[in-house]
């Protein structure tokens, strides 16, 4: 349950709240916003019901969560999260979405990746990503340069103006991470590593949390409700496609129903990735414009200088000439389904 206090409570009357909850077995978790106190308790509602809390003085609602991820859930919090960049980049709700592109990997090769964050920010884009460490399949294959390619992340990042994403691995990383990037990602083999999801949970950087290759939508917001409860609200859900049974021309199933029922039952900010999501280059531009016209805040694309000889994922990587062509159409597609959704709505209104 969330209990919302009147704006002018007494302390007396939000501590008589916090005792009758805790006196009842319930958890209490008390945030002091800027107009009203909200008090989050976490029990068994049968040992103290809604009505009798709704009466006690100084109580303005109480808001029974039927969603068992609490704090990601829209009952809790009604409005979108909004994800705010120290450039004044902006991820979720009336935003425009933004665009997240780069290599799989970074490689021994910083020419080439600064090509690519040229094409990036020639081409609008906001986030320069690549992995520095990669949970691949096979241990023969290649694992990612490591901090060097966080150094070459940041350094073509700076030099064109863009934010930084890369992959976290391993928790002992996260302080040396959180100095070359803008955003940590949590890749879909992680999506369930707890001890990674309190970690990150315990910083304040921005997370991107990718859907598990087998989660289910519940599991998901799950997985992105161990990082809010650790106290870490910037998190970015990624819609990448799941495994299923047909893997004869896509390498996953991008579930694009998935973004709608996300934003109907949570109020965190979701992207979209077509590069994992179909493993297809022919299937980014159709599946992008899929995710923006279902409401996804953003889109992640993997792009390469050299897709050819690229260490990991080349055969979805896009060339830098194919992306450029590609990010025209998506541009302008954006542009307009921006201008419908909020120009046109607050006419209407
Ligand atoms: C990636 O972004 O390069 C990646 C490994 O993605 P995923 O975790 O979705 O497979
Ligand atoms: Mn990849």
């Amino acid at each position: 349950m969330i209990i919302i206090m009147e704006r002018n409570a007494t302390k007396v009357q939000k501590l008589r709240v916090i005792d009758l909850l805790k006196d009842n077995g319930f958890e209490v978790r008390c945030n002091e916003g800027d107009v009203h106190t909200v008090i989050d308790a976490l029990g068994d509602k049968t040992s103290l019901t809604p009505g009798r809390l709704a009466a006690l003085e100084g109580v303005k609602e109480v808001k029974v969560i039927r969603e068992p991820f609490r704090l990601a859930s829209r009952d809790r919090k009604e409005e979108d999260t909004v994800i705010e960049f120290h450039n004044g980049v902006k991820i979720g709700g009336d935003n425009k979405p933004v665009f997240m592109v780069g290599p799989c990997s970074v490689e021994d090769d910083y020419n080439g990746l600064l090509k690519v964050a040229k094409a990036a920010k020639e081409m609008g884009c906001e986030f320069l990503r690549g992995g520095a460490f990669k949970p691949r399949t096979s241990p023969y294959d290649f694992q990612g340069y490591g901090e060097k390619a966080l150094q070459f992340l940041r350094k073509a990042a700076d030099a064109t103006g863009l934010l930084t994403v890369s992959e976290i691995m391993d928790a002992s990383d996260l302080d040396m991470m959180c100095k070359y990037v803008d955003v940590l990602q949590i890749g879909a083999r992680n999506v369930q590593n707890f001890k990674l999801l309190h970690a990150v949970g315990k910083c304040n950087k921005p997370v991107i949390l990718k859907r598990g290759l087998s989660s289910t939508i519940r599991e998901f917001l799950l997985a992105a409700e161990h990082i809010l409860y650790y106290g870490n609200q910037n998190v970015i859900l990624c819609e990448r496609g799941i495994r299923s049974f047909d893997s004869a021309f896509t390498r996953n199933v991008m579930d694009i129903a998935s973004i709608p029922v996300i934003k109907k039952y949570s109020h965190l900010p979701i992207i979209v990735d077509p590069s994992h999501g179909t493993g297809q280059r022919y299937l980014i531009e159709p599946m992008a414009k899929a995710g923006l016209v279902v409401g996804a805040d953003g889109v992640m694309i993997e792009v390469h200088h050299d897709p050819e000889y690229a260490l990991s994922d080349g055969k979805q990587s896009l060339s830098i000439p194919m992306f450029k062509d590609i990010m025209k159409r998506l541009n302008s597609f954006n542009n307009r389904l921006h201008y419908e959704k909020t120009c046109l709505s607050a006419n209407v209104k």
